[in-house]
């Protein structure tokens, strides 16, 4: 799937961390090759997630609610979701790390944004490093040490009028960060400004305030990227469209949530770019090939076709990666840029509609800054990597690259180490793919 359309039978060149060439015939060189009738897609590029919360199991809310702060205080939810994941955070953090990161390389993601730190507040610990990039901790583009990355991920403005019944939320911006932001965005030392926004039915005030404050406090830039936008209206996006910001799309949890999503189609019409991302696995889809699925499902059957397989692939690859300021870096297969791929088996004669109706089992290998990481044992070995661990996916035999491994450690003890912490806190490991 190269930027101008699909390559048949074409050769891709990888050395060492990057893609040396993409070519219509075998070039001249020596070195390990995989043979395969595999479609090969960019790395998919994860502008909204929550990774450490994708160890846990799927949350079936008791009900609607109209905004984020009233299931974020709901009991039902802490006990089933926030108070286990706290429990554990800073003693699991690696284990739960490791495990987040490969279920999203088993979906063919390369890079994420989102993982949280093992206490607000506290550093990161280096075991971020390795596997998946993340945009928000370590990239691998910005320098060897963590926390070099120009990306401000804050997890949203709550409106004064809230600040009692929630409080001081882990992750909120604080008025202090606010010049920080800011400036950072004057200066260019932040790139992208994600932000959970508005994240409410449209008939709900918090929605509304949240986009106005955004507004007044001078955020609404082209380096902005609204996370979820749920109860933006019209005249909102136009805003949006105006200042050059984008937006992040996750209909799966929005829906499960709220009974409504985001209303794309007037983004669209307003001209605001759209990436999609899956938000989580506790009330959203287990990794972006689902989310993929979800959104092709839900653009047929209620948005009348608004979005084809290729732009929802689009929105998958080169979009998160332009709002992310790392385009030149990956999101597309070309020449120049760093090797981050994946393989899938052909089920469908077109290869965007391949990606938007794939089953977990279908990723046949995906390579991250030139590793082959995860992959069938037969494509693996093909890619010269010979200690290997296996993993059950959906049933079937997959393997991970024991040396991709070598800072978190094996991933079986870690499921095991993960899971009897888990079980202590009255839940469970959720599981690394949701089978069709
Ligand atoms: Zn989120």
């Amino acid at each position: 799937m190269t930027p101008s359309g699909v390559l048949q039978d074409g050769w891709i060149y990888i050395k060492d961390d990057k893609i040396v060439s993409v070519t219509p015939t075998q070039p001249n060189v020596q070195g390990q090759i995989v043979r395969s009738s595999d479609y090969i897609y960019p790395g998919l590029v994860d502008l909204h997630n929550h990774p450490i919360y994708d160890t846990l199991p799927r949350w079936t809310p008791p009900h609607l609610y109209n905004n984020r702060y009233e299931w974020r205080r709901d009991p039902v939810y802490q006990n089933a979701v926030q108070v286990p994941e706290r429990n554990i955070v800073a003693a699991e953090f690696c284990d739960m790390d490791e495990f987040a990161e490969i279920k999203q390389l088993i979906g063919g993601t390369t890079t994420l944004l989102g993982i949280s730190a093992p206490a607000f507040g506290k550093p990161m610990y280096d075991c971020i490093k390795g596997l998946a990039r993340n945009l928000d901790w370590y990239s691998g583009f910005y320098g060897t040490n963590i926390g070099h990355e120009p990306v401000a991920n804050p997890l949203g403005v709550t409106p004064p009028n809230y600040s009692l019944i929630a409080p001081n939320w882990p992750g909120d911006m604080k008025p202090a960060d606010l010049l920080k932001y800011q400036s950072g965005l004057n200066d260019g030392s932040i790139k992208a400004f994600f932000i959970h926004l508005a994240e409410g039915k449209r008939t709900d005030a918090e929605a509304q305030s949240e986009f106005g404050l955004l507004k007044d406090d001078e955020l609404l830039t082209a380096s902005t990227v609204i996370i979820h936008g749920v109860g933006l209206l019209a005249s909102d996006f136009a805003d949006m469209s105006k200042a050059g910001a984008s937006l992040v799309w996750s209909p799966r949890s929005n829906l499960v949530l709220y009974g409504e999503t985001t209303d794309v189609e007037t983004a669209a019409q307003q001209g605001v770019t759209i990436a999609i991302a899956p938000d989580w696995s506790p009330t959203g889809s287990s990794n972006m090939l689902a989310e993929l699925k979800f959104a092709s499902d839900y653009s047929t059957t209620k948005l009348n076709g608004l979005f084809s397989a290729k732009q929802l692939f689009e929105m998958a690859t080169s979009i998160p990666a332009r709002l992310a300021h790392v385009d030149q870096l990956i999101g597309t297969i070309e020449a120049g840029r760093y090797a981050d791929i994946f393989m899938m088996s052909s089920h469908s004669p077109d290869a965007y509609s391949n990606l938007a109706t794939a089953s977990p089992s279908d990723v046949s290998l995906t390579i991250v800054n030139g590793m082959p990481v995860y992959g069938t044992p037969d494509h693996m070995a093909q890619a010269g990597v010979t200690t290997t661990e296996d993993v059950s996916v959906c049933g079937e035999k997959r393997s991970l690259n024991s040396q991709a491994l070598t800072v978190s450690g094996a991933f079986a003890a870690a499921t095991t180490q993960l899971g009897n912490a888990l079980t202590g806190q009255n839940t469970s490991l959720g599981p690394i793919a949701e089978c069709n």
